[in-house]
């Protein structure tokens, strides 16, 4: 069985841009890409898990968006990391809809599909949405930056609160076992 690290896209590895629509637009954060290679070389792959409510509210292309998700795959490959599958949620909150994060349907369906051990895997975003989610999954799960203090939040709080993205590279690498 594949273990995996679950990504949010936005403000995770990706500069959140509100309803990103132009694939000239994307902007790696510190340590995105050098740090997927990192986890690579301790087995890992990757699954990248994003709500994209502009779907539903015409601000975002659908084309557009699986463009901006072919050039963030390429860039991986450049540099010899391979991403299992980019999975969206097209939907508006209010729908709440089973594959929207804090749901776990995005993570489910690819450990459905790749066969993927939950219990060893990760899920890593920005919100406390991207932590449930994970959690509801199996996964353990890792809140990065300030954006969203766990203690005033209604969900568990993450097994880590880092910093950055060297920061949970560094967690991921210590807490696998050899
Ligand atoms: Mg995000």
């Amino acid at each position: 069985m594949k273990k995996v690290v679950f990504f949010d896209r936005d403000d995770t590895l990706i500069v959140d841009r509100l309803y990103l629509n132009d694939p000239d637009d994307i902007t790696y954060l510190p340590h995105a890409l050098e740090g997927l290679k990192r986890l690579r070389d301790y087995d890992y792959d990757f699954v990248i898990v994003t709500n994209q409510s502009g779907i539903a509210r015409g601000l975002v292309d659908p084309r557009n968006l699986r463009e901006i998700h072919r050039r963030i795959r390429n860039e991986y490959n450049r540099i010899g990391v391979d991403i299992l599958d980019f999975l969206y949620a097209p939907y508006l909150p209010v729908t709440d809809h089973f594959l929207r994060k804090p749901h776990p349907g995005m993570l489910l369906e690819a450990a459905h599909n790749y066969n993927i051990d939950l219990k060893k895997s990760w899920m890593v975003g920005d919100r406390m949405t991207d932590v449930e989610a994970g959690h509801r999954a199996g996964t353990r799960s890792i809140l990065l930056g300030d954006k969203e203090p766990p203690e005033n939040s209604p969900y568990d709080p993450p097994e880590f609160h880092a910093k950055n993205l060297f920061e949970v590279c560094d967690f991921i690498i210590q807490n696998t076992p050899y």
